[in-house]
């Protein structure tokens, strides 16, 4: 069996990863020229669930380098106004699993993409843009590619993101809506003066600032392994100097500790052109967002890196019905995008990298024809993955009064007397720590 993976993302390596693990023929076809090309630099929270994932896909020692790549985990989720009057702080999410797979973690995507790129350099393929597949008589599959060459497999696997080329030909009914939400990014080095402008809480958990308007504001601390010495550690997570020249400013340097910041708001309150904005423009307009929040967040605002700030629409799939099964199947954006509301995008497409290889492992050893096996796999990402895009949106328009018009001020108000109650009561607020620990995504009974 030899198969094709196209997009060289968090779900099409780990792929890649564990069919090479279990001594599956595969190859990685990605657009990039380059593997540190079309980065764009956030935190990306892997959960207990992705940990495991991870664990069983790579290789072991490279497991242990994405472990020893990731910033400190932090222990509370706390929800602030934006006068930075605390409303919820909930503690828990720092402890390990009985399996080891450890708490929440966060990771550089940049230094994520590359962790997984190691081990693979004979199987990623760069600079091949897929253009469109046909599916051959004698049953195998042909992936097209913009410089006229072509590759043959028995299995094709569309883990090309959120405006994956193979969807749009597989299945042109599946649409990709947007949430009417628009993200600003943008980092800040953490130093001793930036360090001020944080309580010690904020420092060690997910802090979400809820402000009137529908604007809010999520801050994560990235703090790194250090050497004995206080230095960067060399060589882990460092960005390629070649990369530094190619991109100057804090986005490729993950080296160095920083504040993350993720702006949200509806996309009706923001200026038209807002996804055309660049970095300046980004930095200026979160500035003037800001005037009237408390003066730390102001600040914070006022130094982040323009070169880190970026725009994002938000977007989500509309969940369709399961489709007649071939040789072509989709992992990760590529079928399920979702908002980042609830932090479980690339949790998802790591969850369906080793639901598929394990499929693919079974009809390889002869188990169950290939598809079935396939089948097996789509029904089960149906289910979690639709799932998954629903309670994203879901979250995301919950913390966004906007998309409630009648009740607008009313909600907002209502949400933060209602955290407050809770934050005072510790059984309640156990509960509830408990609870958003289940709903973050750790649904498989973990
Ligand atoms: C700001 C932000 C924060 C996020 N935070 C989190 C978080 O905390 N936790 C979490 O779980 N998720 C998070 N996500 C979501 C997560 O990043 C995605 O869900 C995840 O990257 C999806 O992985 P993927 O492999 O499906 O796609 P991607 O990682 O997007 O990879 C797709 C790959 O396909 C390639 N490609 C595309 N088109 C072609 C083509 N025609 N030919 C060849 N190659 C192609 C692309 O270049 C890319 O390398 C966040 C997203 C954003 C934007």
């Amino acid at each position: 069996m030899h198969v094709i993976i196209i997009g060289a993302g968090t779900g099409g390596l780990s792929l890649a990863h564990g069919l090479k693990r279990a001594g599956i023929s595969c190859a990685v076809y990605e657009r990039d020229r380059t593997r540190g090309g079309g980065l764009q630099g956030y935190r990306v929270g892997i959960d207990p669930d992705g940990s495991r994932a991870l664990s069983r896909l790579l290789p072991p020692g490279l497991f242990d380098t994405f472990v020893a790549t990731c910033a400190r985990s932090g222990d509370r989720f706390n929800v602030f106004t934006e006068k930075y009057k605390e409303v919820l702080s909930l503690t828990g999410f720092a402890t390990s699993g009985a399996d080891g797979a450890g708490a929440e973690r966060s990771v550089s995507r940049m230094t994520l993409r590359q962790v997984l790129l190691t081990g693979l350099e004979e199987l990623v393929h760069f600079d091949k843009v897929f253009t469109r597949y046909e599916q051959d008589p004698d049953g195998t599959v042909t992936a097209h590619f913009e410089d006229g060459t072509s590759a043959t497999g028995d299995v094709l696997v569309a883990a090309d993101g959120s405006h994956s080329r193979v969807r749009r030909q597989y299945l042109p009914h599946a649409p990709l809506e947007d949430s009417g939400l628009i993200g600003i990014t943008g980092k800040v080095p953490l130093t001793e003066e930036t360090r001020t402008l944080l309580t010690p809480q904020v420092i060690d958990g997910v802090n979400m600032f809820l402000a009137p308007g529908g604007y809010s504001l999520v801050i994560h601390v990235m703090q790194f392994p250090w050497d004995e010495r206080g230095r960067p550690r060399q060589g882990i997570g460092a960005s390629d100097t070649e990369l530094l020249d190619a991109w100057p400013g804090l986005q490729f340097d993950n080296t160095r500790d920083y504040i993350m910041l993720a702006f949200g708001g509806a996309a009706r309150n923001l200026p038209a052109d807002v996804l055309r904005m660049n970095g300046r423009q980004l930095h200026d307009l979160t500035v003037g967002l800001t005037r009237t929040w408390d003066v730390r967040l102001r600040t914070l605002a006022e130094l982040a890196d323009p070169s880190t700030c970026f725009p994002l629409n938000i977007r989500t799939s509309a969940p369709i019905a399961q489709w007649p099964t071939s040789n072509i199947t989709l992992i990760g954006d590529a079928i399920h995008t979702m908002t980042p509301g609830r932090g479980v995008g690339a949790n998802t497409a790591l969850r369906d990298a080793e639901l598929l290889c394990a499929k693919l492992v079974s009809a390889r050893d002869r188990e169950v024809p290939l598809i079935p096996a396939i089948r097996d796999y789509e029904t089960q990402m149906i289910d979690y993955g639709f799932e998954a895009v629903r309670k994203s949106l879901a979250q995301m328009r919950g913390s966004d009064p906007v998309h409630k018009p009648v009740l607008g001020r009313a909600v907002l108000a209502g949400m933060r007397t209602g955290m407050r109650v809770v934050n005072h009561l510790p059984p309640l607020k156990r509960r509830m720590a408990a609870a958003a620990q289940q709903y973050r995504g750790h649904d498989r009974g973990a």
